[in-house]
């Protein structure tokens, strides 16, 4: 007897409906009960993740019963990404209305990556791109493509860089990037070829941003082994710290060296939106790429990258291999075949899940969040900085600053303890979940304010369970 269940490969509108609204039925209390949930759970998940395993599934099952399984099994244990008090790493963001648009792409399910098969909708991404260049004040004439996250979109502009820059035998050129460098970089450039040797770590000053004077030493004693600097990657908001590489004196080097220059944005491109941070931010509109992560400073869901090119061609030099069986590619340069200028060709439609959200609600309401970011980030460092024995390891530049406790008569080993167990002991209640560094070899603690949800009240909250993780770890 075949399973009793409603369900084809062509559910009916009410099934349709039923689906959907039940999957509502669940996020919502999910999503209302937000504030009351830990903001992580730091137990290992090995045991949880074996007793998830299971075999092929050959007949259909309850809906209801795989909802239960997914929110009441699946779920819970987890860093709680979606919480207001979620300040580690970089938070991520997860506006709904991306969900909303993710389920219109995906129900239409229209063929994005080639102009002629859905010229819209491709012209809606098309112009989401656009609207990135134009928010960090690149020239009319750039262009990019959304991607599934920062590395990916790492990866495409350093292979971009390579086609654009080296002969095929590529082997002898060499990269710079600061040792403050988002990992992404260095496998980047191992991906496309390179070995790790051959990507420099210049040395970063006491705000942790590259100096100038090592890079020009390294360049030019690459030049005199005979090798061929062709890249220098700038960060702009390092993971670490939020460290902003000197932009415009890298973008000068860069062009007197004839380099292709890379601006690693991911975490902080978005803050350009603020009148406070664009001066900061002043020289990534000379980049030749630039990489932004519309899933941390836009907001929005994970999945979403984005690479900006100033000079578009270099990514269909780089990209453009076709063949018989595929339709003609657009010859008019407004006109985009997303598989001409990336490495994918089927694929989803990312450009809904960016482009329903900034329509519906403006830049200005993403410029304002940022904005409020900031605040919440000078509130932070001032109570933080109140604290009785407390260094501020990295002032922010943007949204996230480091710290540490450093009482009178404590060693340096035991230092380093000291200021785990402070962490620990603030993530405990589950009110805030903060992650640690290493900072001139040294533990150090993070607060990163980026979630959408993150507002005073919270802030507040982080602030009081320092307090007292403070007071318990002291004694
Ligand atoms: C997050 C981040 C990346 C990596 O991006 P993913 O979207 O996680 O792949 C790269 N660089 C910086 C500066 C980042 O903050």
């Amino acid at each position: 007897m075949p399973a009793m269940t409603p369900d084809s490969l062509e559910p009916s509108s009410e099934r349709l409906r039923e689906l959907v609204s039940k999957a509502l039925d669940r996020l919502l209390p999910f999503l209302e009960s937000l504030p009351e949930q830990r903001a992580g759970d730091f137990e290992s998940g090995a045991e949880l993740a074996r007793s998830l395993a299971e075999p092929a599934p050959e007949s259909g099952m309850d809906y209801d019963e795989l909802l239960d399984h997914l929110f009441e099994r699946a779920l819970p244990q987890a860093y709680n990404t979606a919480s207001p008090g979620y300040m580690a790493f970089i938070p991520g963001g997860g506006i709904l209305h991306s969900a909303v648009a993710d389920l219109i792409a995906d129900a239409v399910n229209r063929y994005v990556t080639v102009f002629v098969a859905a010229p819209g909708m491709v012209q809606l991404e098309v112009n989401v791109v656009r609207w990135f260049c134009e928010q960090i004040g690149m020239p009319q004439g750039s262009g990019g493509l959304l991607t599934t996250g920062g590395s990916m979109a790492n990866f495409i502009g350093v292979v971009t860089a390579r086609r654009e820059k080296l002969p095929e035998n590529f082997l002898g050129g060499t990269i710079y990037v600061s040792d403050q460098v988002h990992h992404c970089v260095t496998k980047a450039a191992v991906l496309a070829g390179f070995p790790p040797a051959r990507v420099r770590r210049v040395p970063s000053d006491d705000r942790f941003r590259m100096r100038v004077e090592p890079l020009k030493e390294m360049i030019s004693a690459d030049r005199s082994a005979g090798l061929t600097p062709f890249l220098l990657v700038a960060s702009s908001g390092t993971t670490n710290t939020g460290a902003i590489d000197p932009l415009m004196e890298l973008a000068d080097l860069a062009q007197r060296e004839n380099l292709w220059y890379h601006v690693d944005a991911a975490y902080g491109g978005f803050f350009r939106l603020t009148e406070r941070c664009r001066p900061k931010l002043e020289g990534i509109e000379r980049a030749d790429s630039v990489v932004l992560d519309p899933h941390k400073a836009l907001f929005l869901p994970y999945g979403m990258g984005s690479l900006l090119v100033r000079d578009p061609g270099a990514l269909g030099r780089a990209h453009s291999v076709t063949s018989d069986y595929m339709p003609p590619y657009q010859e008019d340069p407004d006109l985009v075949d997303f598989c001409a200028i990336s490495p994918e060709l089927s694929r989803g439609n990312r450009g809904l899940r960016a482009w329903l959200p900034l329509k519906l609600l403006g830049f200005e309401t993403f410029r304002a969040a940022l904005d409020e970011k900031l605040d919440l980030t000078a509130f932070a460092l001032a109570a933080v900085r109140a604290m009785e024995h407390v260094r501020i390891v990295a002032e922010p530049e943007l949204s996230l600053f480091a710290f540490r406790m450093e009482p009178p008569g404590v060693t340096d080993e035991d230092l380093d303890d000291l200021n785990q167990a402070w962490m620990d002991a603030t993530n405990r209640p589950g009110r805030v979940m903060l992650t640690g560094t290493s900072l001139e070899g040294r533990f150090a603690l993070r607060i990163c304010i980026l979630s959408f949800r993150t507002h005073l009240d919270r802030i507040e909250m982080a602030i009081e369970d320092l307090r007292s993780a403070a007071a318990e770890v002291l004694v």
